[in-house]
């Protein structure tokens, strides 16, 4: 038996410190750290403590013998990342788990005071500050968050049928009772306080706000009803304070997702999955029966390049493909596409669309039978019609 790291990986090496035979790869010290996206055990080396799966926040980790659907081919995935891999060598050379000689600091000055840190921003960007500042530091930290609750997009963004990713919160969320920190949640900075304000009472203020705004499309007709971007779409089926319960309408058959990268899919899943699935998670109850009640039976992806270049990591993909009750179509329109995947080598993005359905859409017909999701590849939008709302999308790439 071996264990694998599986598709809720989000790269943050907690289970390489808890390894003892170093078979978690990449490591921060290796040239591909952040550019795998996700890491990966080799279970040539692997010796099944077990330790990295106790580690791990978003339970990513499993033995392989216990992983079923969607989750099985992950033993497959690891292991492939060690064939033909050269090791690299250590950073410091032989010494690299050698303890180096204890420094105590035996006096403090007589002037000494803890410093005082503000940390803006209560996401993972935020909490990882916090952590090292208490961690390893004595001082104190004034955490603010202009939401009335904490965990920026793990709370509010995240997907609810990914509850493993969502316990990172929990993770962060022990930090913020520590007796070296103050919250202050429903406070923004910039609206409330000033950020010299801020200032002026700490030593220094870390800003960890996230990506604030939506990009646009600059197209025609993007602001038509109906024309939502994924922000107001994500936080309203997790119950954003911002987003009124009745920001969506989803009486339409077909709905059209702009991108292919993880939150393309998250909302492409979320809208066509069994609401008695995601009922299980903490979906916003207006969302679940809008959901319910709502009448989408296909989601369509685009993406402007082909399968190759596509902005999807597989682990998200190759959930798609194994959701229940869906069927993974990909629109045959563009024969670059169907190229790209028969070429594909075993361990690339391209690879996991083999054996997947590839049709020639007719756009002009309703939707097939059934719940579906079509990718659509090298097809980019260029204008939303419609007169008092979304009625159709014309594309790049042939009739749309
Ligand atoms: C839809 C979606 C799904 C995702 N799914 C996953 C996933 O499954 N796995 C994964 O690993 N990653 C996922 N991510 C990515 C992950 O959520 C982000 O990378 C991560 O949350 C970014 O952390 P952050 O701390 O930089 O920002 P955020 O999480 O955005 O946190 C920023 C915080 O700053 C606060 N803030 C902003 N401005 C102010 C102000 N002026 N004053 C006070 N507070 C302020 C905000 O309220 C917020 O709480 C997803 C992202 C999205 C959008
Ligand atoms: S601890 Fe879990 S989430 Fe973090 S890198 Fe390891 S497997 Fe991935
Ligand atoms: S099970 Fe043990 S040996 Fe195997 S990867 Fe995890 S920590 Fe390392």
């Amino acid at each position: 038996m071996t264990y694998a790291i599986t598709q809720t990986c989000c790269t943050d090496a907690t289970c390489i410190a808890a390894c003892p035979v170093n078979c978690i790869h990449p490591t921060p010290e290796e040239k591909d750290f952040g550019r795998t996206e996700m890491l990966f055990i080799d279970p040539k080396a692997c010796i099944d403590c077990g330790a990295c799966a106790d580690a791990c926040p978003v339970d990513a980790i499993l033995p392989v013998e216990s992983l079923t659907g969607a989750q099985k081919e992950y033993g497959a995935v690891n292991a492939a990342y060690f064939e033909d891999r050269e090791p690299e060598p250590a950073v410091d050379g032989p010494n690299f788990h050698a303890w180096s000689e204890p420094v105590f600091e035996r006096s403090l000055p007589s002037d000494f005071a803890p410093l005082r840190i503000a940390v803006v921003g209560t996401g993972p960007a935020g909490m990882y500050a916090v952590e090292d500042l208490l961690l390893h530091t004595g001082a104190e930290v004034t955490l603010v968050d202009r939401l009335p609750v904490a965990g920026g997009l793990i709370r509010y963004g995240v997907a609810p049928d990914h509850p493993s990713t969502k316990k990172a919160g929990d993770a962060f969320a022990r930090f913020h009772t520590h007796p070296r920190v103050r919250m202050f949640l429903g406070l923004d900075v910039g609206t409330d306080i000033t950020p010299e304000e801020l200032a002026a009472h700490h030593d220094a203020v870390v800003y960890a706000v996230g990506a604030g705004a939506d990009r646009r499309l600059g197209i025609p007709g993007e602001d038509l009803p109906g024309s939502i971007s994924a922000t107001t779409f994500v936080s309203w089926y997790n119950a954003h304070p911002e987003v009124a319960p009745d920001a969506v309408g989803l009486s339409t058959e077909r709905v059209v997702v702009v991108g292919n990268g993880n939150v393309a899919v998250d909302t492409a899943r979320i809208l066509v999955s069994d609401p008695d699935t995601l009922a299980a998670g903490d979906i916003a109850a207006h969302a679940l029966d809008a959901l319910r009640s709502g009448g989408v039976r296909e989601v369509v992806l685009l993406g402007r390049r082909g399968p190759a270049e596509a902005a999807y990591t597989r682990p998200e993909l190759l959930a798609l493909k194994h959701l229940p009750g869906v069927e993974l179509v990909v629109d045959d329109h563009d024969p670059r596409t169907g190229a790209a995947i028969d070429a594909a080598g075993p361990g690339d993005k391209a690879a996991v669309l083999r054996g997947v359905t590839r049709a020639k859409v007719d756009w002009s017909l309703a939707p097939a039978a059934g719940r579906r999701i079509v990718i659509r590849f090298h097809s980019a939008p260029v204008e939303v019609l419609g007169d008092d709302g979304v009625r159709a999308v014309r594309v790049t790439g042939g009739a749309g």
